[in-house]
């Protein structure tokens, strides 16, 4: 036996879940395909929750050099119509944008200071559960054992595919485009802009304010929107060159970076948590933990990461089951409903119109978007 726990993936879900399990005293190995830090597709937000709990896992996001925090927001109807929103002062934050770069490795340092053992590099290509335990085998390192084992490998899962020969495959519903972009001048410099485009709707556009005039721009629609990876790309291309994108970033914004596709899985299912020994959970994108109308996942990820680690550090791998559907399924149902109206292009501008209506209904609209 490698560990008491093994945990696959070294996102925000495994990170989570191996500090929570080396802080409870458990022997963890994390395993990542990667070398920190690497880039993540990601539009690098972090709301309110996903800021308190990074904060109470001990990470000093201002010190990292990417950090930005974003005071005013401003979203944009379908028709035009901009809602100005509030994000945040000194005292109170609802968002910040941090590279995930910095964030997913700021974290990995964090577990191994908690004392899990990291390795990077190696990839999972096979795994099984026999008896008490659970087996995987990682290229260019050999195998790894320990009675319970953690999937935080992200929105397409080998290990809940190396396990289950009948895992459906997963068709994400969702996906996005996004690039960082550098030569930004104007208000786009310092506030965030999102973009309700019909064509895109029930998803958006954006633009994120980062230091040293840089922006993480990006567009995220369902797949029926318009197609493939192909199309989303296109899609972002024409963002980018748009009027809209030119006054706010200015016109010398260009992409510094190549354009990434990547899926945002929403089809959280509770089936899902845990596989049928009940020596595996899943946490994260795994289990398509991601907030289904706004395509935010770090929180969530870190969230179910850490109701896995306790579940596991407690020997009781079943009330993760009770814990997860506590937290995440009501709010999970409420949200998919929202972006179920979001579709009508009529109800994303009635919903921004109402939304301006006064400083209080904005003040509102800010907290259940953000917080
Ligand atoms: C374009 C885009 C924009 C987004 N914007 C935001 C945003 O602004 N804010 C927000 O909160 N969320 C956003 N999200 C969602 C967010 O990125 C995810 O929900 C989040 O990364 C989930 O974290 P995770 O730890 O579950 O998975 P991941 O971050 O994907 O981590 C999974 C890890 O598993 C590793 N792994 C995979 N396969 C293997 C293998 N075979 N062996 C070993 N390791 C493996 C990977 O290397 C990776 O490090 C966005 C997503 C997209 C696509």
């Amino acid at each position: 036996m490698d560990a008491d726990v093994l945990v696959v993936g070294a996102g925000p879900a495994g990170s989570a879940a191996a500090i929570t399990l080396a802080r409870s005293g458990k022997r963890v190995v994390m395993v990542d395909r990667a070398h920190f830090p690497r880039d993540k597709c990601c539009g690098d937000g972090l709301t309110g929750p996903a800021l308190r709990q990074l904060t109470d896992l001990g990470v000093r996001l201002a010190d990292l050099p990417s950090w930005q925090h974003v005071e005013r927001s401003v979203f944009v109807s379908p028709s035009g119509r901009d809602l100005p929103l509030r994000t945040g002062d000194e005292h109170k934050k609802l968002l910040a944008i941090v590279t995930r770069a910095e964030l997913d490795a700021v974290l990995v340092d964090l577990a191994r200071d908690a004392g899990v053992r990291v390795i990077e590099g190696a990839r999972l290509d096979s795994a099984s559960v026999a008896g008490e335990m659970v087996t995987a085998h990682f290229a260019g390192l050999g195998e790894l054992r320990a009675p319970l084992a953690i999937g935080a490998d992200g929105a397409w899962s080998p290990l809940r595919r190396a396990l289950d020969d009948d895992a459906p495959a997963q068709q994400h519903k969702w996906h996005a485009a996004r690039a960082y972009v550098r030569g930004v001048r104007g208000p786009g410099s310092s506030e965030a802009f999102v973009w309700f485009d019909a064509d895109v709707l029930p998803g958006y556009a954006w633009s994120f304010p980062m230091p040293d005039g840089r922006a993480n721009v990006g567009v995220g629609a369902l797949r029926e929107a318009g197609g493939g990876g192909g199309w989303i790309v296109r899609r972002f291309e024409q963002l980018l060159a748009s009027d809209k994108a030119v006054e706010k970033l200015g016109a010398d914004a260009v992409a510094d970076s190549r354009t990434m596709v990547w899926p945002i899985p929403t089809d959280f299912k509770r089936s899902r948590l845990l596989d049928r020994s009940h020596r595996v959970l899943f946490a994260g994108d795994a289990v398509g933990a991601t907030d289904p109308m706004t395509g935010e996942g770090i929180a969530e990820a870190l969230q179910t990461g850490e109701l896995a680690g306790r579940a596991s550090a407690a020997g009781r791998p079943r009330s993760y089951l009770a814990a997860a559907r506590r937290t995440l399924a009501g709010r999970h149902r409420r949200r998919q409903f929202c972006s179920d109206l979001l579709r009508s292009r009529s109800l994303a501008t009635a919903g921004i119109r109402v939304a301006g209506t006064n400083d209080w209904t904005a003040a509102q609209f800010t907290r259940w978007i953000f917080d």
